[in-house]
């Protein structure tokens, strides 16, 4: 490995709860250095579960969170002045492909158009990276991989991904796990109890029952992560689900009763 790589080796064992045969497609993707995409709700183990993978394979992890502010140049580096002059800076996704990484685009449909189609050239048979202002193609190291999430719950027409684009990718289906790995996910994360985390886990059933009823997203494993945390922190299970689980995912007063009402039926 080189120096600029090697800050981004995932040096500890990520846990990670395999939920079906996510793990071996994986595997089985990468030994093609196929493009992936991970889709599903947020907080539900798609950062987590490419953390693991890069540290199963051993290779390097350069995560970007896209946003609408950023801009094709954001990833792919920039000129920069300084005293001596101008100098160019690889963006992530050239240092990855340079050096091997896997780059994982977390919530790609959030950054704008242009950001979309600087990743084409790297998904297809070509796997090159034009560096259009700095005049150099940078062929991709043999194990780089492009990885995208992706919540398909947040698309409208006008933010979606292009089929040009989808269709380089293959995709892995996340969803929150069955009860009662997530009660084990939770109890895990927070070394709250199993009882107390399978409880959790139910009222987040219930939430994600209303999604599309009042509710855009269900409460995510990561919410149950925050409750169970504060519960083994000694704080009441009642405050600590309406204060993790309960205010942050609506403003409805009437939404907020019937989640609190909810709460309550358990703790
Ligand atoms: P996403 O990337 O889908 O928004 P994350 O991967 O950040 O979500 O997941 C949120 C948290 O939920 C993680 O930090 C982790 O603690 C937990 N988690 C969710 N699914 C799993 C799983 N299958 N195994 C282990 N931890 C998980």
């Amino acid at each position: 490995m080189s120096p600029e790589i090697d800050p981004y080796l995932v040096q500890d064992m990520p846990y990670y709860r395999a939920v079906a045969d996510e793990v071996e497609l994986y595997e089985a993707a990468y030994s093609v250095r196929m493009p992936m995409m991970l889709k599903g709700p947020t907080g539900c183990g798609k950062t987590r579960f490419v953390e693991y993978m890069a540290w199963k394979l051993g290779k390097p992890l350069i995560t970007v969170a896209c946003n609408e502010d950023m801009t094709a140049s954001d990833l792919v580096g920039r000129f920069l002045l300084d005293a001596s002059g101008t100098r160019w800076q690889d963006g992530p996704l050239a240092i990855a492909a340079r050096f091997g990484a896997i780059c994982y685009l977390d919530e790609v449909v959030e950054a704008r158009q242009d950001t979309t189609v600087v990743i084409h050239p790297l998904t297809d048979a070509r796997r090159v990276l034009p560096l259009e202002k700095k005049g150099e193609l940078v062929q991709a190291h043999p194990d780089f991989q492009m990885v995208i999430s992706y919540n398909p719950g947040y698309q409208s027409l006008m933010k979606d991904l292009k089929q040009s684009t989808k269709q380089r990718f293959g995709a892995l289906d996340f969803s929150y796990p069955a009860h009662d790995i997530e009660t084990e996910i939770v109890a895990h994360e927070t070394r709250v109890g199993v009882e107390i985390a399978g409880k959790l886990v139910s009222i987040a059933e219930r939430a994600r029952n209303l999604k599309g009823h009042g509710l855009d997203e269900g409460i995510s494993t990561r919410m149950l992560i925050y409750a169970g945390s504060l519960i083994t922190r000694g704080v009441a299970p009642l405050a600590a689900c309406r204060m993790t689980l309960v205010r942050p995912i609506t403003d409805d007063p009437d939404m907020r009763d019937a989640l609190d009402a909810a709460v309550s039926t358990f703790f």
